[in-house]
């Protein structure tokens, strides 16, 4: 196959040690649990992933009631809801992965959900 060119070239190692870092911390990042994402179900449907490294806020309509979800810190939890019971309301926010808040009125289900390769991990 040609040539094989030397290993490595004296002036290349600080390239190599540049990709080896950025490899590194690629890896990092990929194995911290940042595949988490929060699960949003109304009747048994799934509606909503919101990525629990992302802050945003989400407002649902089910059942004539409004349920705002917001992701903060990554945890996910009911900011605002108007439904009669407000269980969901007084659930604080979940981080973890099988953790769920859920609604009753408005049928309504917010579980937190791992990246795949988490399943093995946490439980
Ligand atoms: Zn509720």
């Amino acid at each position: 196959m040609g040539q094989a060119p030397p290993l490595l070239r004296r002036k290349e190692w600080p390239i190599c040690l540049v990709i080896l870092l950025l490899a590194a911390a690629l890896f990092l990042l990929t194995a911290l649990p940042h595949g988490q994402t929060a699960v949003v179900r109304i009747d048994g449907e799934k509606t909503h992933t919101l990525p629990l490294n992302q802050e945003q806020t989400l407002t649902v309509n089910a059942h004539g009631h409004t349920l705002t979800i917001q992701v903060r810190q990554g945890a996910v939890g009911v900011r605002e809801s108007d439904c009669p019971d407000g269980i969901c309301r007084n659930t604080p926010p979940i981080t973890r992965q099988g953790q769920s808040i859920v609604c009753l009125p408005m049928a309504c289900s917010i579980t937190v959900e791992g990246a795949a390769e988490y399943d093995a991990v946490t439980y």
